[in-house]
C-alpha cells in the first residue's frame, strides 16, 4: 500500500457512506467525509468512528446537486491533505412512486442526485487525481439485475451510473484512474429502514428470511467491497460492477 492515501466520500454521514470512512480509517487512509446538511445524520458520529479506528479525516459539507459544492468538496482534499487518491460517490437519496404519480419534477430531483450527482462527483475528483487512482459509484440491484416496482427513477438513476462507470474507466485508463460501481441489494441504513419509501425495519427483517444467506446486508459488507476496488489489490480491474447482495439476485 503506498502511504498516506486520500480519499472523498459523499453521503458519509450515515449509512454505508459512514462504514466507508471507518474501512479507510483502519487502512490508514486519510478521509474527507461528505455531509450533507439537508439530513438528520450526525458526520461527527462519522469522524469518531474513524478516530476510533485509528484513523484521520475531515468533514465538509456538500450537496451533490451542484457542481461548484462537488468541485469545493473535491479540493478540500488537496487543501487539507495535498493529494487525493479515491472518490466514492455514494449520496444518494430513494422516494417511492407509483409510475401513474410519477412527475417529471420527482424524476428529475431523483436524476439530479442519484446520477448526476455521480458523474458531478467523479469528475470533481478525477480532476484532482494524478494517478494511480479510483472512482466508485454506488448503484443498486434495482439499476442492474432486479425490477422494482414503484421505483422506476431512482432504477434508471442507477442503471445509468453503470454506463457512466464503464465510459468513465475506459476514458481514464490510459491515467491510471480506474473506474467501478458497486451494486448492493438490501443493506441496512437509515435508507431501506425507512417504511414509507423503502422497505422499513419489519419488511427488511422479512426481505432477509428469503436471502440464501439468510439476512439483509450490513454497511461493512458494502464497505469491505469498495475497499477492495479502492485498492492496489484491484488494480488490473475497471469498468465494472459488483453485486453485493448475500445471494439475493441469484435466486
Ligand atoms: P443513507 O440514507 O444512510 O445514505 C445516503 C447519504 O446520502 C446520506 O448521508 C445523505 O445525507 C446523503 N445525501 C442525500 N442527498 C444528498 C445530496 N444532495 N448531497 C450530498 N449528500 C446527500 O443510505 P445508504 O443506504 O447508506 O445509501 C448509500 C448509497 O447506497 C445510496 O446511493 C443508496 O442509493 C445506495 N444503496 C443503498 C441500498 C440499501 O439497501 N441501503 C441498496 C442499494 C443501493
Amino acid at each position: 500500500m503506498r502511504s498516506s492515501e486520500v480519499a472523498v466520500v459523499t453521503g458519509a454521514a450515515s449509512g454505508i457512506g459512514r462504514a466507508v470512512a471507518t474501512h479507510y480509517a483502519g487502512r490508514g487512509v486519510r478521509t474527507v467525509i461528505g455531509t450533507f446538511p439537508g439530513d438528520p445524520y450526525d458526520p461527527g458520529e462519522t469522524l469518531a468512528s474513524v478516530q476510533d479506528a485509528g484513523g484521520e479525516a475531515v468533514i465538509h459539507e456538500v450537496d451533490v446537486r451542484s457542481t461548484s459544492s462537488v468541485d469545493a468538496f473535491a479540493q478540500r482534499a488537496l487543501d487539507e491533505y495535498g493529494r487525493l487518491d479515491y472518490a466514492v460517490a455514494n449520496a444518494g437519496i430513494l422516494r417511492n412512486s407509483p409510475l401513474d404519480e410519477l412527475t417529471d419534477e420527482l424524476w428529475n430531483s431523483m436524476l439530479d442526485v442519484d446520477l448526476t450527482g455521480v458523474l458531478r462527483t467523479l469528475r470533481a475528483a478525477s480532476q484532482r487525481m494524478e494517478g494511480p487512482g479510483a472512482l466508485i459509484a454506488v448503484s443498486s440491484i434495482a439499476g442492474g439485475v432486479y425490477g422494482w416496482e414503484e421505483h422506476a427513477h431512482y432504477a434508471a438513476a442507477k442503471a445509468g451510473v453503470l454506463g457512466l462507470v464503464r465510459s468513465v474507466a475506459a476514458e481514464l485508463g490510459p491515467r491510471q484512474i480506474r473506474a467501478n460501481a458497486v451494486i448492493p441489494g438490501l443493506i441496512e441504513t437509515p435508507q431501506s429502514l425507512d417504511p414509507v419509501n423503502s422497505l422499513g425495519p419489519e419488511g427488511l427483517e422479512r426481505a432477509g428470511a428469503d436471502i440464501p444467506w439468510g439476512r439483509v446486508g450490513r454497511p461493512e459488507e458494502v464497505a469491505d467491497v469498495i475497499g477492495f476496488l479502492t485498492s492496489d489489490a484491484s488494480r488490473y480491474i475497471t469498468g465494472q460492477s459488483i453485486v453485493v447482495d448475500g445471494g439475493l439476485t441469484i435466486k
